[in-house]
Parts: C-alpha cells; sequence; structure tokens
C-alpha cells in the first residue's frame, strides 16, 4: 500500500527492520552509509535496493535533511554496487519512488538499480 512520503520516519517499517537485521536480507554490500540487498520480487535479472542507514522516509526527506557526508556516502555506495556489479558497460537504471503518486510501498528511501536486459523506454 503506498505511503505518505511527508509523514514521520516509523522505524517498524520493513526496511529499518532489515537495517536492524531483524529481517533477513539476500546482501550484496554495506558500509557506514548504506546498505544494498536483492529486492524481493525482483523485475529484472538484476534488481537490487539500496538503502541509507540513517533514518529518511523518501528521496524528499533524504534531500532536504541528510548532511553532506550521508548524502555523498549514499551516492556512492550506489554507484560501487552497479560497477560491482558489472552493469555500467550495458547500462542500468536507477529509480526511487516517492510518495503515493508514484507508489512507494516502504517508509524507509530506497532507490533501486535495475540491469541485466535492455530496460526500453522509460515509463512515465
Ligand atoms: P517501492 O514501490 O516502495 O519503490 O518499492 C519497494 C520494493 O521493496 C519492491 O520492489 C518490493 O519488492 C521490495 N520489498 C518489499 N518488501 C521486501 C522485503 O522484505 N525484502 C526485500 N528484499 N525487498 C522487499
Amino acid at each position: 500500500m503506498p505511503i505518505d512520503a511527508t509523514l514521520p520516519y516509523d522505524d517498524t517499517n520493513i526496511f529499518a527492520r532489515i537495517l536492524k537485521g531483524e529481517i533477513p536480507c539476500r546482501k550484496v554490500y554495506e558500509d557506514e552509509y548504506a546498505l544494498a540487498f536483492h529486492d524481493i520480487a525482483p523485475q529484472a535479472p538484476v534488481h537490487i535496493l539500496v538503502i541509507p542507514r540513517g533514518a529518511y522516509v523518501s528521496w524528499d526527506d533524504f534531500s532536504a535533511r541528510a548532511e553532506p557526508a550521508e548524502i555523498a556516502g549514499f551516492v556512492r555506495a550506489v554507484g560501487k554496487v552497479a560497477r560491482d556489479q558489472g552493469l555500467v558497460g550495458d547500462g542500468y537504471r536507477l529509480l526511487a519512488n516517492v510518495g503515493p503518486a508514484a507508489g512507494q510501498e516502504v517508509a524507509h528511501l530506497h532507490v533501486h538499480i535495475f540491469g541485466g536486459r535492455p530496460l526500453g523506454p522509460m515509463l512515465a
């Protein structure tokens, strides 16, 4: 069910619980700023979610409140995961859904990395 990205952060969301180790994930990368793991319902041969360690509801929240070091660390982590997965040559897609109109379902910022097949034109 899509969430309201303007609501305060709720640390019982599923990705908060993954960060706390309460729920397992198929981890591909972690550092002090980010955790990356396979999406549970992949929509491409490679479908990875990258989340910041900090408590941010959405890209809107993160871009407004995060410290510059957190933003830089998160952006570097997304790029590193895509490189490490071998996606740069053929290309890949990044996606961050924000709020109900975009269908954001989990109230902790996540960037999707899609790759491993031709992805076709962007659908709006
Ligand atoms: P959104 O629509 O919020 O941008 O994307 C949420 C994504 O999280 C979906 O692609 C969904 O498959 C994924 N997801 C939901 N619950 C879990 C979970 O418990 N584990 C993992 N690895 N992915 C999840």
